[in-house]
């Protein structure tokens, strides 16, 4: 069994304000060193259920992960870029979204943010409210490939729920605003993390791929004119209001490749 970890550095236990996600910030060191563990934790369970290939992906804008310390079973992709479609075209048995966040303006989402927390308000998927989870299990499932466990705060994880319902969950915080959260001890959250990822491998066969079918768009809300005026000159991309960019694409995968590539 082949399974791929795409990870990201909002949702881990401990971490709770931008001080710890952004390459400046004082705590970024400390957080990738808890973003690793809990990776790790991860790879324990898929090797206890007998998976064979683990490719973890260091999702996080700026890195999350330290290589040195990634369990010696896994892969790890790092640096940038990131192909664009973020190796969801291989051939995997399911996907894990680990350390994720809700998308921007989510009630006790801690770290909520879509994409750029400087930049982005709101992204629609055909005039539905997506995030960053959103988007990852729609690609997932255009290849297929089930999205069959989610950790992070309870607010992300009920975001993945509104796509897959029967997802497995490791909550390992709970948001109180965009910066604090009451959280697991790291200790703990690794517990739980090992745990669930047991049983989502056991369940890989129950949780289904998400698909999207037909035509596609993606619009996308900047905080500044600027950025969507200059995102408006690319090619496929139309100002619709001053913040406001929309793209079409034939399909979920033509919309994400003109969105992201
Ligand atoms: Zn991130």
């Amino acid at each position: 069994m082949n399974i791929l970890i795409i990870t990201d550095l909002e949702g881990v236990a401990g971490v709770c304000d931008f001080e710890s996600t952004y390459e400046t910030g004082k705590y970024y060191e400390k957080a990738k060193e808890l973003l690793t563990e809990e990776v790790n934790a991860c790879c324990e369970g898929c090797i206890e259920k007998g998976v064979e290939e683990i490719l973890v992906i260091d999702g996080h804008g700026s890195g999350g992960i330290l290589p040195e310390k990634i369990n010696k079973n896994a892969k790890l992709f790092h640096g940038r870029p990131v192909p664009t479609l973020w190796f969801f075209d291989q051939k995997w048995d399911g996907v894990i979204l680990l350390a994720h966040h809700s998308m921007n303006g989510t009630e006790k989402g801690n770290l909520n943010h879509t994409y750029s927390s400087k930049s982005i308000v709101n992204m629609w998927l055909n005039r539905e409210k997506i995030g960053e989870i959103g988007i990852e299990i729609y690609l997932a499932g255009y290849f297929g490939i089930p999205c069959i466990l989610i950790t992070g705060d309870e607010a992300a994880t009920k975001e993945a729920e509104k796509y897959v319902p029967n997802i497995e969950k490791a909550i390992v915080k709970w948001g109180i605003t965009r910066t604090s959260a009451i959280s697991l001890s790291p200790e703990k959250a690794r517990e739980i993390i090992k745990e669930k990822t047991k049983i989502a491998i056991e369940r890989i066969n129950e949780i289904r791929p998400v698909k999207i079918n037909g035509k596609c768009e993606i619009i996308v809300e900047y905080i500044s004119t600027s950025d969507a005026f200059v995102r408006s000159k690319r090619e496929g991309f139309e100002l619709i209001e001053p913040t406001k960019v929309k793209v079409e694409g034939i399909d979920f995968l033509d919309v994400f490749k003109k969105f992201f590539s």
